[in-house]
């Protein structure tokens, strides 16, 4: 059976950024199970895996265009050094916005502190080396649900 729309595949994968640092892998967990065609992964990745059938490995490069998006300068922002309230604040340090946004910091000056609230892996190109596991029918239910029920997915 091919992966294809409204099928469900579990895929074990690891995802590695240009330099080859490993962002994310499924290996010591579970596969990843998802229905394909419905957006549950970003569009790279299911047009890559569109087709592949059990027990094939290979591997996707994925633009940011069809992965996390590219950077948008609108979410870049300056913000006054006082906002922080004395606290220490480096490069790279994460913090909440009261919107409940993770921002990350860029730049840090004596008077003010540049943080980006870009997904992290926004403007990042992606590669996935990816192995399928399994490829199924997906359940009315799964498809009225938009994801996938039992080992992997939802139990309710
Ligand atoms: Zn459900």
């Amino acid at each position: 059976m091919q992966i294809s729309k409204n099928k469900v595949a579990g895929i074990h994968y690891t995802l590695t950024d240009n330099s080859g640092n490993i962002l994310d892998s499924s290996k010591g967990r579970d596969p990843l199970f998802y229905i394909q065609g419905i957006g549950n992964l970003i569009l790279g990745m299911e047009e890559g895996l569109e087709g592949k059938k059990k027990g094939d490995k290979f591997q996707i490069k994925v633009s940011p265009e069809k992965g996390y998006g590219v950077k948008d300068p609108n979410l870049m922002q300056q913000v006054p050094i006082k906002a922080f309230g004395g606290q220490e604040v480096k490069p790279g340090m994460k913090f909440s916005t009261n919107q409940g946004h993770v921002v990350t910091v860029t730049e840090v000056s004596t008077e003010t502190v540049t943080v980006d609230a870009n997904h992290e892996l926004a403007g990042v190109e992606l590669n996935f080396d990816v192995e399928v596991m399994e490829v199924r029918e997906a359940t009315a239910d799964e498809i009225s649900h938009g994801h996938v029920h039992g080992p992997g997915g939802h139990h309710h």
